[in-house]
């Protein structure tokens, strides 16, 4: 097996890994300013995990010649691609920042392959199977097999239950394992302390008389929130990308937890539809709002936090790592952020909360224990290298390829 890493090798963003010169594993964008997209490619079929944008970003453009490679997903992930792709032409179309067109996104819909856990299918000559990885709905562990090497592609995975999704438990058997390290530092507080602890933060600040924003990114932690706030019955509104992300999900009820709680969930929320000065209405409630975006880089947001940001009654609770130079971790360092293109002091109090949807250091060693005896290939993360050298001080093999990297593997040389 001959392994190509086009991108996400020694960074997270754009995910890419030819596997035998022809078969494509994720085809994501790196949302920075401008984007990143990983080098050219033209694969006979693609495989994608899971529908965030830095694993499907960029996979429409891959229509935009003559070839019609088919795209394999589970029903999940291609709801979110073509979602997260219109959202990219709404946003850039007919800029450098969105390496598509309209066309192009149309063609996905006619090459789309949908396949559930555990169904092996042929793709490129490989015999693929899908993996429940518990990261968001539809999110998977791909094993690939060639005839001579078992591939096991982690794609992102998180091995605690959350509301949404339950954790990963399936460990194929495989002969080198693709494994993402975003947290290879990081030890996550327990998931239900971190529950009780956002619960009581906000009830207090509603029992006060405010009104909480809730940051979330729209795919997994605003329909997490949604969980969270009916569960303990905190009156909310939801607004933003994740109400359409909501409601796709009712039409895939495998692919969550508990299909009846998200059922119950959403009805429990008020669905915001943004008219008529609506949400000016609503930030002056005694309610929690949960919005897009989650690092307050738009989204209906950029409404809500100036409008509740000088009571000091008020809070905002970010639901997630704020990455660097995000508006969301400005607001944490400095108590002020820069929204829609002005400065803003905060009064209004905010707290972060740690809802990751990634496993933690104790996790991905749990992950890649099951792995021992095989070889391990650690991308997806800001520190792939030290991991990589911390699981071969503790006798794994182990490595960290950067983008651009080959790996090869012949049955002769083993
Ligand atoms: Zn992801």
């Amino acid at each position: 097996m001959d392994i190509r890493f086009l991108g996400g090798a020694g960074e997270v963003g754009r995910s890419a890994i030819l596997v035998n010169g022809r078969l494509l594993l994720d085809y994501g964008m790196k949302s920075e300013d401008p984007p990143q997209f990983p080098g050219d490619v033209d694969p006979e079929a693609v495989v994608a995990s899971h529908g965030h944008l830095d694993h499907v970003g960029t996979i429409p453009s891959l229509l935009s010649g003559s070839a019609r490679p088919p795209i394999h997903w589970t029903p999940p992930t291609r709801e979110l691609a073509l979602t997260l792709a219109r959202d990219t032409l709404k946003l850039h179309g007919g800029t450098l920042q969105c390496p598509f067109t309209e066309t192009d996104v149309q063609r996905v819909t006619q090459v789309s392959k949908t396949h559930g856990y555990r169904e092996t299918f042929e793709a490129a000559g490989h015999e693929v199977t899908f993996f429940d990885a518990g990261h968001i709905p539809g999110s998977a562990h791909v094993l690939v097999d060639d005839g001579e090497t078992r591939l096991l592609y982690t794609g992102d995975f998180h091995t605690d239950d959350q509301q949404l999704v339950s954790a990963t438990t399936a460990r194929p058997d495989a002969d080198v394992v693709v494994c993402e390290s975003t947290y290879s530092d990081v030890e996550h507080e327990e998931r239900s302390t971190v529950e009780s602890r956002f619960v009581e933060s906000v009830e207090r600040t509603l029992w006060e008389g405010g009104t909480v924003v809730i940051p979330a990114f729209a795919i997994g932690r605003t329909q997490e929130m949604l969980l969270i706030c009916e569960r303990h019955d905190i009156p909310c509104y939801v607004d933003g990308m994740g109400k359409r992300i909501t409601e796709m999900l009712q039409h895939h009820p495998t692919f969550v937890r508990d299909a009846d709680a998200l059922q119950r969930a959403k009805s429990h929320a008020r669905f915001v539809t943004g008219r008529d000065g609506q949400r000016k209405r609503i930030a002056e409630q005694n309610t929690a709002i949960i919005t897009t975006s989650g690092m307050l880089h738009g989204g209906p947001a950029m409404t809500y936090v100036p409008a509740i940001r000088s009571n000091p009654v008020n809070k905002i609770a970010m639901t997630g790592y704020q990455v660097e130079g995000t508006p969301g971790r400005d607001l944490l360092d400095t108590g002020s952020a820069e929204i829609d293109g002005r400065r803003m002091p905060v009064s209004a109090r905010v707290q972060q909360f740690d809802f990751s949807a990634h496993a933690d250091r104790a996790g991905l060693l749990e992950f890649i224990e099951s792995y021992r005896d095989e070889t391990i290939l650690v991308n997806h993360g800001d520190r792939c290298a030290d991991f990589a050298a911390e699981l071969r001080a503790d006798g794994f093999d182990a490595s960290a390829p950067e983008r651009g990297d080959r790996w090869c593997w012949c049955w002769s040389d083993a």
